[in-house]
């Protein structure tokens, strides 16, 4: 008989963590890397200088009141430090890591490949997505540690500040008024809140900033798929916006492959950034101001939509790796 290092309750699976604490540390480490990749994406202070996945068509110049892009990109940089620290003590308490190292493995023992780990150097978010899955993979292992308790406190505190950021600095998608009953009128009739509500992408909630209600984004859905329609960003991150939003598409690496696919075969059309540069013009013999197409194709939501919705449900095989699916 031991005790849980989180709640203190007895375990008696010879685990430092008990059965919910394992639970909760799951759904921390589901939940985080969507926060992360959404603030992320949204990070005023990042979109300002350099081009970020969809900033362009998110982040229109207004501050939406809740707080400054310095907080989230603060929080953003403790969450990240915070996960790599304990990814790292975890290498050493438990180093025998089975080689060849898995791609988890190597990312949370930092024994990659140079590129690689450059790669992830400019790629916070998918850092992120890494670490939680290596946590994950490793958690019978952590909950023999002393540090698993510190651990659950930790993800606890991270994952609530990141959760409070994304609905409250994160404009997203208008997902229409708060339906939320509130009270009666002198005739009798119901009064509803009103308020009206928004959905960060690969949420599967939203949450009323007037009366707090929680309601699930399926009950949003005909709104929300007409104001998502212009969205702008890429693969990656419309599978999971997709996979969030549409009940019948259920794994995003399954719904990724496929939109990968259509770009293949030339199905969605790319939209590139614009940047003004100079170029040599050969005929003319002079240098010329000319528009330059910069960073990574991206494909309008709406596009995407309508090839789900037309050809059918993403198809679920037995071989399916879908560690990445967005929580439900
Ligand atoms: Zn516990
Ligand atoms: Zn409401």
């Amino acid at each position: 008989m031991s005790r849980c290092l989180h709640c203190g309750a007895e375990t008696t699976n010879g685990l430092a963590l008990c059965e919910l604490c394992q639970r909760f540390v799951h759904d921390c480490l589901e939940f985080l890397p969507v926060y992360f990749r959404n603030l992320a994406r949204w990070r005023p202070g990042r979109a300002g200088s350099r081009q970020v996945a969809g900033s362009r068509v998110l982040y229109d110049g207004i501050d939406r009141g809740a707080g400054t892009g310095d907080r989230i990109s603060d929080t953003l940089d403790e969450t990240l430090t915070m996960l790599t620290t304990r990814a790292r003590t975890l290498a050493e308490d438990r180093p025998h890591f089975p080689r060849p190292l898995t791609l988890t493995d190597a990312v949370l023992t930092d024994d990659m490949a140079a590129a690689y780990a450059d790669a992830l150097n400019d790629d916070p978010a998918r850092t992120v997505v890494l670490l939680c899955a290596g946590v994950d993979e490793h958690l019978m292992s952590i909950a023999t540690t002393e540090w698993c308790g510190d651990m659950v406190r930790e993800l606890g505190e991270h994952e609530s500040r990141l959760r409070g950021l994304t609905e409250s600095a994160v404009p997203g998608w208008y997902a229409g008024g708060c339906r939320q009953p509130v009270g009666f009128d002198e005739t009798g009739a119901v009064i509803r809140c009103e308020t009206s509500t928004y959905v960060a992408p690969g949420l599967t909630w939203v949450t009323c900033r007037g009366c707090g209600a929680t309601t699930h984004v399926a009950d949003h859905l005909p709104v929300i798929l007409e104001e998502a329609r212009e969205w702008v960003a890429r693969p990656r991150a419309l599978a999971e916006a997709v996979v969030a939003m549409v009940p019948t598409e259920q794994s995003v690496p399954r719904l990724y492959a496929r939109i990968r696919q259509w770009v293949h075969r030339g199905d969605l059309k790319p939209r590139r950034n614009l940047t003004r540069g100079y170029t040599w013009d050969a005929d003319a013999g002079r240098i010329v101001v000319a528009d330059v197409e910069i960073g990574h194709a991206r494909y309008r939501l709406g596009d995407v939509l309508d090839r789900v919705l037309t050809e059918g449900a993403t198809r679920l095989g037995p071989s399916a790796d879908d560690k990445t699916t967005v929580a439900s």
